[in-house]
């Protein structure tokens, strides 16, 4: 059986995604955590980093949702000013809000990637629904409270070497 926290790929930046080879391997869906994965969660509207990403995932053929589990004022405000699709208080590591997501675009498991920073939401979530779950390093340090608590699990599982980059 899988290692629930282990993620299928493991990433530095998004910039070292290769969409294309991703494309070929036949996933054609892009589920991207916001806080820390596109922005730090300080940021309240997304850059033109961010911005970029998120067009060129789109511009490869992606059907792209942004899935937080942050509050819907927080997910939207970021976004403002795209057009890209969301899902607010995803409650991941939960099956909840990647069933509404899927259900609501008519996309199969086995053709999504999820991306995130964090293992105990992003990663667990993901390989519970048996999705590609791709880890990828958080973009500032800075992360808020009861982020802080998973980073404290984060490296336990690195320690006792449940979860290998
Ligand atoms: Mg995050």
């Amino acid at each position: 059986m899988k290692n629930i926290f282990q993620p299928d790929l493991y990433i530095n930046s998004l910039d070292d995604l290769d969409l294309k080879r991703l494309k070929e391997e036949g996933y054609r869906n892009i589920l991207i955590d916001l806080d820390n994965t596109l922005a730090p969660y300080y940021d309240k509207h997304i850059d033109e980093r961010a911005k970029e990403i998120l067009d060129k995932m789109s511009e490869e053929g992606f059907f792209v949702v942004v899935m937080s589990n942050n509050h819907e004022e927080r997910v939207r405000d970021f976004l403002k000013g795209t057009d890209h699709h969301y899902q607010s208080m995803s409650l991941k590591p939960t099956k909840v809000g990647y069933k509404k997501v899927l259900e609501r675009y008519g996309l199969k498991a086995s053709e999504t990637l999820a991306i995130g920073d964090q293992i105990l939401t992003d990663i667990v979530g993901a390989n519970r629904m048996k999705i590609f779950s791709i880890l990828v390093e958080p973009l500032v340090e800075k992360d808020s409270f009861s982020t802080r608590i998973n980073r404290q699990f984060e490296k336990i599982l690195y320690k006792i070497g449940a979860v290998k980059k």
